[in-house]
């Protein structure tokens, strides 16, 4: 990332919600269920799958916990009576974590038993450190009870391996990723090398343990690095697959895909899409000039 890229990245938030809305288009499907299942046909067409995550975080209010519910409910139902890839993704917080644990462990558990009953499988994301317990003792009770459910590591996090150690014995479903959130330095590894090797290390530990990973990254030497476990393990799709985000890096995925692996798209939809795409773009290499472009009205 270059130097003006970086300032760019840090003047974010000064930037107007019309270019933001504007430059992150490409990492969001639109606001309807109808344009998820648009852009889910078209992933599908391209051979890859998908999960589906429905916008929103940091929700106060019990009925907007509630609306999400019924959303994600909504969201299934579609997916599975249209026949299409049945896998949803979804963020305590915008189902109440920050209100009570116990009333957010009910709302994920109304879309995982009905997730269920339709054949359809549950990735609760983490979101910050002050998340990471509850995520996990959500996954935990809900995975006894259901088994249609997996949860998400961060390689970032100081704790991560110890947590794949107490997870193991559950035969778990594990994303692991880097890991998004501004997190102090006290609880998370900060530089770029450190954050890679803590990843395969974790990936190489949930994968000889006997987990099923998604192995989510854009990062080619981990993907390299993904694929090279995968073949001295000599392990078969049904124990892992790549995982990607919506408009980045297709080249990547048509190389994945072509080589083999099965890789997963994550598809976010909905009006509440401002913190997702302001996280993107932060990550986005190339921030400035994509900016520049779209105040100069030229994307
Ligand atoms: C399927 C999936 C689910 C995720 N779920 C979670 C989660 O639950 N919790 C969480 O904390 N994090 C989550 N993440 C985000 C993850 O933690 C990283 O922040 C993100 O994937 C970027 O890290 P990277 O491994 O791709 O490596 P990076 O080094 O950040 O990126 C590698 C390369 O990918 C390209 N790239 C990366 N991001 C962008 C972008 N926004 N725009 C354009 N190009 C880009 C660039 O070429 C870059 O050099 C998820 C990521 C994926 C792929």
């Amino acid at each position: 990332m270059t130097l003006f890229d970086r300032l760019v990245r840090l003047g974010m938030p000064l930037v107007p919600k019309l270019i933001v809305g504007k430059v992150a288009a490409r990492y969001v499907a639109g606001d309807s269920i109808t344009a998820a299942v648009d852009t889910i046909r078209r992933l599908q067409e391209e051979g890859a799958v998908t999960t589906v995550d429905v916008l929103g975080e940091e929700v106060l209010e019990r009925a907007r916990a509630e609306t999400a519910v019924a959303e994600y409910v909504q969201l299934l139902e579609t997916v599975s009576s249209q026949g299409l890839e049945r896998n949803i993704s979804v963020k305590p917080t915008m189902l109440g974590l920050k209100i009570d644990e116990a009333f957010c462990t009910d709302r994920i558990a109304e879309i995982v038993s009905r997730a269920h009953d339709l054949g359809a499988f549950v990735r609760i994301d983490m979101e910050d450190h002050t998340c990471t317990d509850a995520t996990l003792r959500i996954y935990r009770q809900l995975q006894a009870r259901y088994g249609n459910v997996g949860v998400v590591l961060q390689a970032y996090l100081h704790r991560t391996l110890p947590d794949i150690s107490a997870l193991l014995p559950l035969t778990p479903n594990i994303r692991i990723c880097k890991g998004i959130y501004r997190e102090p330095r006290a609880i998370a590894w900060k530089d770029f090398d450190t954050v890679r090797a803590n990843f395969i290390f974790a990936m190489d530990r949930l994968l000889e343990g006997g987990a099923f990973v998604g192995i989510a990254t854009h990062d080619r030497h981990l993907v390299c690095a993904g694929m090279a476990a995968v073949d001295r393990l000599g392990l078969t799709p049904d124990r892992y697959e790549f995982q990607m985000l919506l408009g980045v890096d297709s080249e990547l995925r048509q190389v994945i895909l072509g080589l083999g692996h099965r890789l997963r798209v994550y598809v976010p939809y909905g009006r509440d899409w401002y913190p997702y795409s302001m996280r993107r773009l932060r990550e986005n290499p190339t921030v400035a000039r994509h900016v520049m472009r779209a105040m100069v009205g030229l994307s």
